[in-house]
């Protein structure tokens, strides 16, 4: 009767494009890139990439994201061939210099060569572009996922602490999301971006995720559903039980999980020990609630070619999925709440124990009833 009801319900959603975008553009099988700008008088061009690798299909939109300290640097692009035509990028660059640009081409296979030019920047400073990507603007080709196989759910789990989208002002959905109400599998990311050091950096960055995601991938929200900062908070993204668009054509069933940082070449980004207890904190969470085989946690690259999480994270996923699957305490409801009140530090990895991430104890009870009882305050 309730599977019928939520059948129901996703079927009269409406079809909303979801899905992670099109190919990751390099320049000589290389990503992010860092270059200096020198404070004097403009405009010259003080980065050429030279032409991109190839990337695969047809594609008509570029979108690159990095960090710009001063606003002084414009973006263009061109389609190698016999007419070089330079399309100017659209810049949305946030106070703290993190910046997307975006620009649109005849739709088209091939590469692409990138120009920053400085107009005049007031001191000297260095750029980084973490990363770019082409795709084609298009429906999501939604497979049919393979049947779960699901444990035993526990709607009384206890959620870790969680940083809500009250707290980095996000703005609501552009378009209602479709509801995902049994989550089966989860799948990590990183998000290619700052590394962050505070967590009012990491609410930041968080909120520029979701502008870039919404204005710049035309997405109706962020696209996962928990962000995981260096310092081992953990920040929510679109609510949980709603569709994500993390991992093309797979969104359905699915968690989306982001760590903050480059976890990859050229950046490197390590995880730290209280973002991995996070991370499993919350996985052990996800997997009790809803009964997620910790088996079916993966890596983004998993289902698609990407780099994304990185290898220095995605060597982290053996892990994971042990600290997903470990299990200290019976779930008893008389001992649920002492177990809020003093998490235990649990064994973790190599047999090292790491601190479970801490908080706000008290007040986490009381949000996550708010958050149970107006589940669709934030569409
Ligand atoms: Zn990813």
């Amino acid at each position: 009767m309730r599977a019928d009801l939520l059948l129901a319900l996703l079927l009269a959603a409406p079809a909303l494009r979801a899905g992670d975008l099109g190919s990751e553009l390099t320049f000589a099988r290389r990503r992010g890139v860092e270059f200096q700008v020198f404070a004097g008088s403009g405009p010259r061009v003080v980065y050429d990439s030279g032409p991109s690798d190839v990337p695969d299909g047809d594609w008509d939109t570029l979108l690159i994201q990095g960090e710009m300290p001063d606003p002084s640097l414009r973006f263009a692009a061109s389609r190698p061939g016999a007419a070089e035509v330079w399309v100017e990028l659209q810049i949305h660059r946030f106070p703290n210099g993190r910046f997307w640009a975006k620009g649109r081409f005849r739709k088209g296979a091939g590469g692409l060569r990138l120009r920053a030019v400085d107009d005049g920047a007031k001191t000297d400073h260095e750029v980084a572009l973490y990363g770019a990507e082409v795709f084609a603007e298009g429906p999501d080709v939604s497979t049919t996922p393979a049947a779960p196989s699901r444990g035993p759910m526990d709607p009384g789990a206890v959620s870790p602490p969680v940083h809500g989208r009250a707290e980095w002002r996000a703005l609501p959905p552009t378009n209602p999301l479709s509801p995902d109400p049994l989550p089966w599998r989860i799948t990590l990311h990183h998000s290619d971006g700052r590394y962050t050091t505070s967590l009012a950096d990491s609410l930041d960055e968080t909120r520029f995720i979701q502008d870039f995601h919404q204005n710049g991938r035309k997405w109706s929200d962020i696209a996962y559903h928990f962000v995981v900062d260096p310092l081992g908070n953990i920040i929510e993204g679109r609510p949980l039980e709603t569709l994500g668009a993390h991992t093309l054509n797979n969104n359905e069933g699915n968690v989306g999980i982001v760590l903050l940082g480059a976890y990859h070449a050229p950046k490197n980004d390590k995880p730290t020990a209280a973002q991995l207890a996070a991370v499993g904190t919350l996985g052990r969470y996800l997997v009790r609630r809803f009964g997620i085989d910790p088996a079916s946690l993966k890596g983004h690259r998993d289902y698609k070619q990407t780099d994304c999480p990185g290898d220095l994270a995605y060597t982290t996923l053996a892990e994971l999925r042990r600290a997903f699957g470990s299990d200290p305490a019976p779930a008893h409801p008389a001992r649920k709440k002492r177990m809020v009140a003093a998490a235990p530090t649990e064994p973790y990895g190599e047999g090292v124990s790491l601190p479970l991430s801490g908080g706000e104890g008290p007040d986490w009870d009381q949000r996550a009833r708010n958050s149970a009882a107006s589940p669709s305050a934030t569409r």
